[in-house]
């Protein structure tokens, strides 16, 4: 299925159950806008290319819309929606005064030189200028887009309104008005989603075996943060493919040797001595379906699919990508009893602290790296105490859980918008 229609189906098979209006669900079956535009690149040779790109508003009952920005050669219309989507449900989740949105390129970034990626990122910032705004809509990072590229397009949406506006988009560099602990903060968000988990189950750490797909920013600072816990991480990959060891791994030094030779390889650095540790080469696909006691699929969407549920062994997913599960194998890993610590509450920790960021930039004030922290973890555990309660007292499966809590949020506010009173007539 299309990833956007499996979203939509989501929202419409959880909504049923979360006593919100038909009203409000008809709200959710659309985005508010999409804007496409063609992004003309002058190339280094002097040649002109043409990509796509996407933004989409796709929800602001509760504030302007907010979410990252992805380049991908998968990009497409449906993912950004679906995209979109989950970032409405995860911004009300967590309790967040925004909407939902999200942007995309259709390019492979890592074919671009750093001068060609600049003038894609400035191109991408000219089109959307009046589509986004610090009150309307506020992208930032998503996958492949860091930084660097954050900073690129505030000065180029700065130099657009002739006036300074770092609120305009978020994960920018620090020197830029970004925030001390966004980097890790994707990371961080899910490691006290997990850590919250285990502590209302009674995971012990060291009894605790954890694969990570995807060495990202979000994959790496997860694993760091689980390890540095106490938990064995036993399998870890990147887009090319994976490595085992029932030890488990130093992640620092996987990630360092990944920095240096853009590779994964099973190797731990003292200083600037590596050696080889024995491992398994695995790919992808296994890398899922391992006997571990969690699962942490931090890459892109729809890799648990109802053609490989059936083989997942792990006891829980905490989903750090962005829909890695699909809709269609919700019910199967429910009937199983595997837990599944949604997306829109896992990974909600980059939004989050993107939020503080643009509380700084509007202040003037910038905070210290304790109060980032420190707020990051009241806002994601207060998160997790309601997601969690609903969970027990209304009997459902985490994500079921986690959307109730944030589609009753949407619905006031739809609803203190002005909206029922319109559809009932009265
Ligand atoms: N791209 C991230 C996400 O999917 C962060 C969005 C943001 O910080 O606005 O949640």
């Amino acid at each position: 299925m299309d990833v956007f229609d499996d979203a939509l189906a989501r929202v419409a098979r959880i909504g049923a159950g979360a006593g919100v209006t038909p009203e409000v669900l008809d709200a959710l079956r659309q985005p508010k806008a999409v804007l496409a535009a063609d992004l003309p690149v002058r190339m280094d040779d002097g040649s002109t290319e043409h990509f796509l790109a996407y933004r989409c508003r796709y929800n602001d009952a509760l504030g302007p819309t907010k979410g990252g920005i992805r380049y991908h050669p998968d990009v497409s219309r449906g993912e950004v929606m679906a995209l979109a989507l989950w970032m409405t449900i995860k911004c009300a989740v967590v309790g967040l005064p925004y909407g939902g949105g999200k942007g995309g390129v259709i390019v492979d970034p890592k074919r671009l030189s750093p001068r060609e990626l600049e003038r894609l990122s400035r191109a991408y910032m000219r089109a959307m200028a009046d589509f986004v705004g610090p009150t309307t809509d506020i992208p930032a990072p998503d996958v492949y887009t860091n930084a660097r590229i954050m900073g690129w397009m505030a000065d180029e949406y700065e130099t657009i309104r002739r006036e300074k506006a770092p609120d305009v988009i978020t994960g920018k560099p620090i020197a830029l008005g970004g925030s001390l602990g966004r980097d890790e903060a994707t990371g961080r968000g899910a490691f006290l989603v997990i850590r919250e988990y285990a502590k209302r189950v009674g995971l012990e750490p060291a009894e605790t075996r954890v694969a990570v797909q995807g060495l990202g920013n979000a994959g790496y600072h997860v694993a760091r943060l689980l390890q540095q816990a106490g938990y064995r991480i036993v399998a870890v990959s990147d887009s090319r493919g994976g490595i085992y060891s029932e030890e488990g791994f130093d992640v620092e030094s996987l990630y360092q040797h990944k920095q240096q030779t853009r590779s994964l390889q099973a190797v731990y650095c003292e200083g600037s001595v590596c050696e080889l540790v024995e491992h398994k080469a695995i790919s992808n696909e296994e890398l899922l379906e391992l006997d571990v006691e969690l699962l942490v699929p931090a890459a892109l969407e729809g890799v648990v699919t109802p053609g490989n549920v059936g083989r997942i062994r792990a006891a829980a997913i905490a989903e750090v990508a962005n829909g890695p599960v699909v809709g269609e194998a919700d019910a199967a890993l429910s009937e199983r009893g595997v837990v599944v610590l949604p997306d829109v509450l896992t990974n909600a920790g980059g939004v989050i602290v993107s939020y503080f960021e643009w509380v700084q930039n509007r202040q003037g004030y910038p905070w210290t790296l304790e109060r980032v922290r420190g707020r990051l973890e009241d806002r994601i555990s207060g998160a997790f105490d309601a997601v969690w309660k609903v969970h027990q007292t209304e009997d459902v499966p985490v994500r079921d859980a986690a959307y109730r809590v944030g589609l009753r949020r949407i619905a006031e506010a739809i609803e203190s918008h002005g909206t029922r009173e319109y559809f009932a007539g009265d």
